[in-house]
Parts: structure tokens; C-alpha cells; sequence
């Protein structure tokens, strides 16, 4: 027997509330064969002992006219006591006039007396019990068990019959998240994100209090709301956070709030609510606005998003990414000699024209379509280079952009490695740029693979450092061969005595490490002056050249070519 039968075949508890000892031990005799029966003598004992938790009682026989407490005062508490009401309750009676204000206070089912009909006493008590714990059940199923708000199905469910009933008034439909609740998760623990995720919760419960409407939560940190239209967003989110900013370390998270007012009938629940998760997806990472509402502009981005995604297939086919160089130079010799090249893809959409990474890079990297554009700019990247060592017979090197999505994939060593040799390259020539934020989260699988690629003989260049979180002490356990600083460096090196510091400190932080430099984003002279004398290795950036296409990039090496003499 398993622990499931074990409970459900043990005997349940029958409280019989009763004064007439005659009664009681008529009703004790037909049930205790197949239940625990335990009896008070009036309403006042009866509370005591639901109060005492002593007993689990699973249904309660309840007499009407007894002293002290009678069974309609009985009722009335147990519909107000937290600890009562979800106990199912049959009244025991021999008056008519008193079934129906029984009913009406919540009472299951009656048993007349005198109890003549032992075997319908106890179908009666066994089918209400079952009735009561199936519903139970239910309940469990309905309600995530961490926060006990609707989970997602029941709650579009729930959402609809809501609208449905209440036809003359509009609704709205918020999408409530938690920025980088992964990462605090991550460095806080746990428990610490079940606290946030139900003291957010708690605040969803007090607005669902006040307006009328219904919640859920979705997904790990993500709340939806559906409310009567009208209501303040920004004071909603608000009292939302108020509760959220109490708990300890909780005032460091960001809660955002996105919304979908007035939801009509044209497509199902589970789309408004999208819609309203999109928006609230559109600030993250945006700090001046907490609160968006779907709206036309958005419907459109994310119209374009589809058709993107829908002709990426396509694009690869017919070679519509074009992947651009752009060069990078060693600063420190006499002369800015050019040692490398990062690929960087364009998109030349037959009917859109000229699509910006920016549009498409982040899109796809979301949903692991990048993988598909990744291997096809390593590929390029890889054949160009190939004919450029032929034609020129010039060390040059290589880097492509590596996605997190990409360090997931097991056979990305081998992949890369075929890339290679296919095009008669070594391990040297092609570096692997792999962004700094890819490493602060899942730590530990991005180590793996990134070690194994360096097993493999590959070079890692960790690109956008200082854009993410990861600590100093992270540095030093991460497998790396070039740091790659941040754009947003350079453009405080010329303003700031403090920024011009923090680079200086940045290199001989990689010179403690032993590794190289790499300032990207370098605009003009004075810039470029300053990376130079703070000790950067490398520069890429406007400076030296914009990414260009292959042609372009000839020009950039022949250049090289002639001052090598
Ligand atoms: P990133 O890897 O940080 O690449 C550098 C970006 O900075 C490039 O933008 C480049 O054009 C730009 N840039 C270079 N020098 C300067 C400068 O002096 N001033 C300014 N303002 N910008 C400069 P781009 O080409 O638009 O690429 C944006 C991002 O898209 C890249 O950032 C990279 O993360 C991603 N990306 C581009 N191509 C690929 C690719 O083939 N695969 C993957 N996974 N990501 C790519
Ligand atoms: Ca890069
Ligand atoms: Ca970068």
C-alpha cells in the first residue's frame, strides 16, 4: 500500500454535536464501523474541539436546538471561522421550518430523525465526504502551491466565466514580472525567492481585494491580473511594491507591470494576457518606465518580430546575411598595426531592406534561433579568412560572436572544429568572443563549456566586460584569453578622471590575469589617445574603420600591406 491508499483508506473523523445522549449513541453505533466518531454536547464545545487540533474532523453532524450554543449560532461562526467552514456540516433535525435557514447558512445535507434508516445515514455522510475532498482536490490542482494563486489554465478559465457573467463591464489584463529574479535567486538563495515571489503575492491578493477581479501566477516570477478597467496602474504597481520593499534585500528588485486594457472578445484569455506580458517584456532593462500598456507601436514590433523569425530559414538559403569585418588594431608599437578582425552580421532583407542586429540579434538569441545565424557567420567568417591567407599571406585573426544559446549546444566543439579545418585554418585564427553576461548566469555549465573549447585549443575573447554583474573574484575563475572592455568605458575616459581610473584599473586587473586588452567603441583622436596611454593592447572602433563588407575590408589589408612595406 502506498501512502496515497494508506490516506485514503483510513477511517476519517465524524464530530456528532448533540445533548441528547439517547441521539448520540444511535448515530455513534451506525457510524463507527467505518469511522472515528467523537461527539460534543453543544455548539461551544464543539468550536473547542475544531479549535483544539486534536482532530482532523472531515464532517460534522450538527444538532439544532441544544443549550449553550445552539446549531444555527454554530453555523453562523463556523461560515466566519477559517479553521470551521470548509468542513462539511449535516444537520440533524425533526423540524422542517429550520432546513432551510440551515441550507442557507451553509449546512450540506440533513438527517430526520428519528434515525431509522441506519444504511441511508451512512451512504449520506460517505458521499458528502468524498463530494468534500474531491473538491479539495480540485483546489490543489486549480492553485500553484507555493503563493496559492490560480495557476495559469484554471486561471484563463476562471478569467473567462468572470467576463463572461459580468458582460457590462471591461476588464483589463496585467502581466506583473520581477527583473533578474533568476539572478537573486541565484545570489540570495532559494527561500529568499519563494519570500519575494509570495509577499508579492500577498499584494496581488490585497488589489484583487479591492477591485474586483482574479489572479494567477504564471510562470516563475511572472503574475497575471485580470481587473475591472479603471483602475490606477501605476498606483496598482505601487501598493504592489510597497509590500515587495519591506522585506529584507527585496528592495533591490525591480518589479515591472505591463497591460492590456480593455480586453475584448476577439481572441482567447491566454492571448490578452500574452499581449500584456509582451508589454511588460518591452521595459526590461528599461528604468524610466515601469508600467507599459500594449498598444499599437508594439503590436507592430512584435509583428515584425514574427515575420523575422518566420524568414530566417530563408535568409540562410538565399544568403541574404552579409557578414561584415571590422578591424582591430595593436596600439602599443610605433604604429597601429592591424591584427584581427571581429565578424559582424548584416541582414539584407529582399523586401525590408537593411535590418540592424539590434533588431534581429537579441530577438533570436531569445528564442535559440541565433544558433542558426551563428553557424552561418562562422562559416563565412571562416571561408573569408581562408581567402584572404591565401591572397595576402597575412596573420590575421578572426573573432566571432558566440551566444550563450550557442554554449548550450554539446557538439558546439566539434562544430567549430569542422569549421576549421574545412577551411584550412588552426585554433588560432578563429576567436571566439563570448559576452560577459553569458557567464553570470548558469555559471557553472558556462565554464564547462567555455573549458572545453579552450581545451580544444581555442582562444576566448570575453566581450562586453563591465556590462553584467560578474564579480571581480568570478574573473579570476573564468577561462579567458582577452579581455574585451565595454563600450561605455571609452565614452567616460574623456569626462571623468574617475572613468580614465577604472580603465586603468580594468588593464592592470587583465595584466595580474595575463591577458590582453581589447577597447571597443573608440570614436575619434582623443580616445583613442587615452586607451593608448592607459596600456590597452587593442583598439577596434569608428576610429579606425566602421564594419565593412569584404571588399572593404580588401582595402583596410592592403593598406596594412603597404606600410609593412
Ligand atoms: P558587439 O559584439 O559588442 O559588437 C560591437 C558593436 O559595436 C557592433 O555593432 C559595432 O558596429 C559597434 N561599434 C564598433 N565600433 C564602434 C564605435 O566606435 N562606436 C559605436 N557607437 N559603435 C561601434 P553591431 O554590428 O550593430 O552589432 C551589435 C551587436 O550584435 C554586437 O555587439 C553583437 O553582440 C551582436 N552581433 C553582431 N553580429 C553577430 C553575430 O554574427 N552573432 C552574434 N551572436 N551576435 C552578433
Ligand atoms: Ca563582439
Ligand atoms: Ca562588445
Amino acid at each position: 500500500m502506498n501512502t496515497d491508499e494508506i490516506v485514503r483508506r483510513s477511517k476519517r473523523t465524524v464530530l456528532i454535536v448533540e445533548d441528547e445522549l439517547v441521539n448520540q449513541q444511535l448515530l455513534g453505533f451506525i457510524l463507527r464501523g467505518s469511522y472515528n466518531v467523537i461527539f460534543a454536547k453543544n455548539g461551544q464545545e464543539a468550536i473547542d474541539i475544531l479549535h483544539s487540533e486534536e482532530y482532523r474532523v472531515s464532517m460534522i453532524l450538527l444538532d439544532i436546538l441544544m443549550p449553550v450554543m445552539d446549531g444555527i449560532t454554530f453555523l453562523r461562526l463556523a461560515a466566519e471561522d477559517e479553521r470551521i467552514h470548509s468542513i462539511p456540516i449535516i444537520v440533524l433535525t425533526s423540524d422542517n421550518e429550520m432546513e432551510l435557514e440551515a441550507f442557507q447558512l451553509g449546512a450540506m445535507d440533513f438527517i430526520k430523525k428519528p434515525y431509522d434508516m441506519p444504511d441511508i445515514i451512512l451512504a449520506r455522510v460517505r458521499r458528502i465526504i468524498e463530494f468534500v475532498e474531491d473538491r479539495e482536490i480540485i483546489k490543489d490542482v486549480e492553485h500553484d502551491p507555493l503563493t496559492r494563486l490560480y495557476n495559469r489554465s484554471f486561471f484563463f478559465e476562471y478569467s473567462r466565466r468572470l467576463m463572461d457573467s459580468e458582460k457590462e463591464r471591461s476588464f483589463d489584463m496585467l502581466a506583473v514580472d520581477v527583473d533578474r529574479f533568476r539572478i537573486a535567486n541565484e545570489v540570495y538563495g532559494r527561500a529568499f525567492g519563494d519570500q519575494v515571489l509570495c509577499t508579492l503575492a500577498d499584494g496581488i491578493r490585497q488589489i484583487l481585494q479591492e477591485n474586483m477581479g482574479i489572479g494567477c501566477r504564471a510562470d516563475a516570477d511572472l503574475f497575471y491580473i485580470l481587473i475591472e478597467h479603471g483602475a490606477d496602474l501605476n498606483a496598482i504597481l505601487e501598493r504592489i511594491r510597497g509590500c515587495v520593499r519591506d522585506g529584507e534585500h527585496q528592495s533591490i528588485l525591480r518589479i515591472r507591470m505591463g497591460a492590456y486594457c480593455q480586453i475584448g472578445t476577439d481572441h482567447p484569455v491566454g492571448w490578452y494576457a500574452e499581449a500584456a506580458g509582451s508589454a511588460c517584456d518591452s521595459i526590461r532593462g528599461n528604468y524610466q518606465t515601469d508600467v507599459m500598456v500594449y498598444d499599437e507601436a508594439l503590436h507592430q514590433r512584435e509583428l515584425m518580430n514574427e515575420r523575422l523569425i518566420a524568414d530566417v530559414d530563408t535568409a540562410i538559403e538565399e544568403r541574404q546575411f552579409i557578414v561584415y569585418f571590422q578591424p582591430k588594431y595593436a596600439v602599443q608599437g610605433d604604429r597601429p598595426v592591424l591584427v584581427s578582425a571581429e565578424a559582424l552580421v548584416r541582414w539584407i532583407h529582399p523586401e525590408l531592406g537593411f535590418v540592424s542586429p539590434g533588431a534581429f540579434i537579441p530577438l533570436f538569441e531569445e528564442n535559440g534561433l541565433i544558433s542558426k545565424v551563428d553557424n552561418y557567420v562562422w562559416r563565412e567568417a571562416a571561408r573569408q579568412l581562408c581567402v584572404w591567407k591565401k591572397q595576402y599571406g597575412l596573420n590575421l585573426q578572426v573573432s566571432v560572436n558566440v551566444s550563450r544559446k550557442d554554449l548550450f549546444n554539446s557538439s558546439l566543439c566539434d562544430l567549430l572544429r569542422d569549421i576549421v579545418s574545412e577551411n584550412c585554418l588552426t585554433m588560432d585564427d578563429l576567436v571566439l568572443e563570448v559576452t560577459e553576461s553569458a557567464y553570470s548566469q548558469d555559471t557553472a555549465q558556462m565554464l564547462q563549456a567555455v573549458n572545453a573549447l579552450r581545451d580544444a585549443g581555442f582562444k576566448i575573447e570575453m566581450d562586453d566586460f563591465g556590462s553584467g554583474y560578474s564579480s571581480l573574484n568570478m574573473l579570476c575563475l573564468m577561462p579567458i584569453d582577452a579581455l574585451k572592455i565595454d563600450m561605455k568605458f571609452v565614452r567616460n575616459i574623456v569626462t571623468s578622471k574617475t572613468g580614465y581610473r577604472i580603465v586603468e584599473l580594468v588593464v592592470e586587473m587583465a595584466r595580474a590575469l595575463n591577458v590582453p586588452t581589447i577597447v571597443e567603441g573608440v570614436e575619434d583622436q582623443e580616445q583613442y589617445e587615452l586607451v593608448r596611454r592607459v596600456g590597452c593592447d587593442v583598439v577596434q572602433g569608428y576610429y579606425f574603420s566602421k564594419p565593412v563588407d569584404a571588399a572593404g575590408f580588401e582595402k583596410l589589408i592592403e593598406k596594412e600591406m603597404e606600410q609593412r612595406g
